[in-house]
């Protein structure tokens, strides 16, 4: 607020007000370098911008057309060097390829005339006007779009088993109810870029014969539930949610549902039973959603991401969605680059990019020189990944291959510094908390795990100790409920596997 009461003040002194307007965007990915203000149509990227910046920004930049080089972010492609810096060229953003996140940074996610006028809402249009339930189900069937929530179960499929059931009453569901530590895709994409989901989440309504739905949100994510609240209120304004939709005769209404921030609420069927008013806690499957969801009835549950694509694979075709990433990964990814790395902040690449390519290029490696020594995926369901992967392709099946998952995007980079058995215990500790007690390997195996995690950390352990604790991790996986308590060891697992010298380090010189 301050910048932009700067922004305001020094714009009325010059007299541009005529010229110069003053947009607030949502997140530019690039958190390390913010406040950043970017000037358009030169492209031009200011960073670490203080208010009392501003005054030169306006003077000069846009009074005398001069750039404030000071301010500018000079981390670009080495062939680039003597050019124009500009947004494009900043490293950051040069091996990015936005489809999720493209209005994020350039749009007012508080205005829906700005989604319109970059060809919002015409998604909806084109389905509702030229195509029927069967064909947009097919269409994103052959785009390959698989669920970025973590699962990666192609989301074509979860609407077809929806389309086949026969029920006057289905629902559409939006998991916004992002739980990982370190993990802010979903919440960047609700606070700059709302309609994307909601016009999604209609064309999901129209193709599985739902006509309600509801996003599931945590509470603790205050600005984007404000955004979401907005932009319902202006889609049903201009017709494009509620009754009779674009006056097509299709009803879509929304409604958002706070979670208490609860990370088992992420699991589809805790979920479910958060929306109904129960306690979240999972139940078996089957029943999929799909068959038997919210209230009894078919359901689709998608999280943000996924949403986020699909009206760009509805405009710009199934063949171009397919042709950007891998074969069975299509599309791009959106991760939440954290840790030791220089530029922290959110990176969305193509499928198949390379970890390499991700923290090295995009994030500038780690700081201080340090040597890199892993980077953890999938939160604390995933796992971590070495040197020797540096040149895999990140797509949904080679980082289950190689021990880890994509998860929904979290990406946590360490050094040599850090201590991987403290890592491990770090994320067990996140589960002991996390869950909900309801079956007795995830309740008390983890707080068992915990408490030899603990032990090994503090120099009470013991080579039995360290076998102990990989025998546990087996049994909790395979006879833990739901996918929690499933995958809560992977992080031990993994660490185990790759570190196994840092575990027995710690035990033998009790370090
Ligand atoms: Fe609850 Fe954990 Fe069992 Fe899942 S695995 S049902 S989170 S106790």
């Amino acid at each position: 607020p301050a910048i932009e009461a700067e922004f305001e003040r020094w714009i009325a002194q010059f007299g541009l007000e005529k010229e110069v307007k003053i947009v607030k965007t949502g997140c530019f990915g690039l958190c390390q370098k913010g406040p950043i203000v970017a000037i358009h149509p030169d492209r031009v990227f200011y960073c670490q911008v203080k208010p009392e910046d501003v005054h030169e920004i306006v003077s000069e930049h846009l009074y005398k057309g001069r750039r404030v080089e000071r301010l500018e972010m000079h981390d670009i492609d080495e062939e680039t060097k003597d050019k124009i810096f500009n947004i494009d060229k900043i490293r950051f953003y040069a091996k990015q390829q936005r489809i999720a996140l493209r209005n994020c940074g350039v749009i007012n996610p508080e205005d829906i005339m700005e989604y319109i006028a970059r060809d919002g809402y015409m998604a909806l249009g084109k389905v509702l006007t030229e195509m029927t339930p069967q064909q947009v189900v097919d269409e994103i069937m052959a785009s390959g779009l698989r669920g970025r929530g973590g699962g990666g179960f192609p989301t074509g499929r979860k609407w077809q088993f929806a389309l086949n059931e026969k029920n006057d009453e289905k629902y559409v569901i939006c998991n916004a109810d992002e739980g990982d530590p370190g993990a802010f895709m979903d919440r960047s994409i609700l606070e700059g870029d709302p309609h994307a989901v909601l016009e999604a989440m209609a064309i999901a309504g129209y193709a599985i014969g739902s006509h309600h739905g509801y996003i599931y949100i945590r509470a603790e994510y205050p600005i984007a539930v404000d955004r979401l609240k907005i932009a319902i209120r202006q889609a049903e304004e201009n017709g494009l949610l509620g009754k009779n939709i674009l006056g097509t005769g299709f009803d879509f209404t929304l409604e958002i549902r706070l979670g208490a921030g609860a990370f088992v609420c992420g699991e589809e069927t805790a979920l479910i039973a958060s929306i109904e008013g129960k306690r979240g806690m999972p139940t078996p499957k089957p029943p999929f959603p799909a068959v038997k969801g919210v209230w009894g009835k078919p359901t689709i549950i998608n999280n943000v991401e996924t949403f986020a694509n699909v009206a760009q694979i509805i405009n710009k075709g199934a063949a171009w969605f397919k042709s950007i990433g891998t074969e069975k990964s299509s599309g791009t990814k959106v991760f939440a680059l954290g840790g030791k790395v220089v530029n922290t902040g959110l990176v969305e690449v193509p499928m198949g990019t390379t970890l390499r390519e991700v923290i090295y290029e995009i994030g500038g490696g780690c700081p201080n020189n340090k040597r890199f020594k892993a980077v953890q995926t999938g939160g604390p369901s995933g796992g971590c990944l070495t040197e020797a992967d540096l040149d895999s392709p990140i797509d949904f099946d080679t980082l289950i291959a190689k021990g880890s998952m994509m998860g929904s995007g979290g990406m946590i980079v360490m050094d040599e510094d850090n201590c991987m058995v403290d890592i491990a215990r770090f994320y067990m500790d996140f589960i002991v908390d996390e869950s909900c007690g309801k079956c007795t390997p995830c309740r008390v195996g983890t707080k068992r795990l915990l408490e030899l995690l603990t032990d090994i950390c503090e120099g009470r352990g013991t080579l039995e100790t360290i076998d102990e604790l990989e025998r546990l991790s087996y049994s909790i996986k395979d006879t833990a409920l739901c996918g929690l308590g499933q995958t809560a060891p992977n992080p031990v697992l993994s660490t185990l596997r790759f570190f196994k010298d840092e575990y027995i380090a710690h035990v033998v010189d009790k370090k």
